[in-house]
């Protein structure tokens, strides 16, 4: 059996160097892993992926071959990506891995919000599948921040419906006291709301307080897990959630 693991988050959030450490720490912990590049746009990875999308669609062949600029070749071959399915399919038997980590584009609404992103999700494999979401700890920093991260995060959950972990990345860029203010809203609605209070003001403060009381009462739990791709912090942590997604809290890989 195979469990997927997609890691979604904005730009720049964290999710290639996700990706390479928390592969080698799995790997390190004789878990069977293996990954998969879902960016045909990216330039240079951290780690030499085992399924690289590349291999069938590329930005830069699409660029010359459409006559079209960077954003448009890029969502074009997202797009292609979907007719690859099969091929990417067949690697994932071939490989038969027992945790794959799929690091998807950098821009998450290219595999977010077209319908392929979906689309590959589900066919990609039967198997079970979890989402780890990344909330990035410098930008969430700021409660407004942190609740458009809570609404995009809802957004991804509502297009793939699939288990979802969320993440603090990179939360060794802020001390540790931030890391558990941050922490701390995710827990605690009152905290995040006397933050939203404190931290903003005018129509800041009521969009900020009237979104993330909407996205509480959709019954959504955003309780964050703070990880380091620099340090590893945190990965004990994923790796248990991951567990008790998958495999009932059991070791995944024996
Ligand atoms: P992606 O666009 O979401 O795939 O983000 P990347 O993994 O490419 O990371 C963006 C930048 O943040 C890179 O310069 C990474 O080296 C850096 N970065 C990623 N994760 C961490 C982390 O946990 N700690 C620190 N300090 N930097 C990180």
């Amino acid at each position: 059996m195979v469990f997927i693991v997609f890691i979604i988050g904005t730009a720049g959030s964290g999710k290639s160097l996700l990706t390479a450490s928390f592969s080698e720490w799995l790997k390190i912990n004789e878990q069977d892993v293996a990954t998969m590049n879902l960016d045909p746009g990216a330039a240079k990875l951290p780690y030499t992926p085992d399924i690289d999308v590349r291999d069938y669609v590329t930005v830069d062949e699409i660029m010359e071959k459409y006559d079209l600029g960077p954003n448009g070749a890029l969502i074009m071959a997202a797009d292609l990506i979907a007719g690859e399915i099969e091929n990417l399919k067949a690697e994932v038997d071939d490989i038969n891995p027992d945790i794959l980590l799929v690091d998807t584009p950098g821009q998450m609404e290219i595999f977010a919000f077209r319908a392929s992103g979906p689309y590959i999700a589900s066919e990609i494999s039967k198997e079970p599948k979890a989402i780890t979401y990344l909330f990035d700890s410098v930008f969430s920093l700021n409660p407004m921040n942190y609740v458009s991260n809570m609404f995009l995060a809802a957004a991804v959950y509502m297009r793939f419906l699939l288990p979802q972990i969320h993440v603090l990345s990179k939360c060794d860029l802020i001390s540790n006291n931030d890391v558990e203010i941050i922490a701390g809203w995710s827990e605690d609605r009152e905290a995040l709301e006397n933050a939203i209070n404190k931290m903003l003001d005018g129509s800041k403060r009521l969009l900020s307080y009237r979104l993330s009381r909407t996205i509480y009462q959709l019954g959504l739990n955003f309780s964050l897990i703070p990880v380091s791709a620099k340090t590893n912090e945190g990965f004990i942590e994923l790796n248990a959630a991951l567990e008790r997604v998958f495999a009932g809290g059991e070791r995944i890989t024996y």
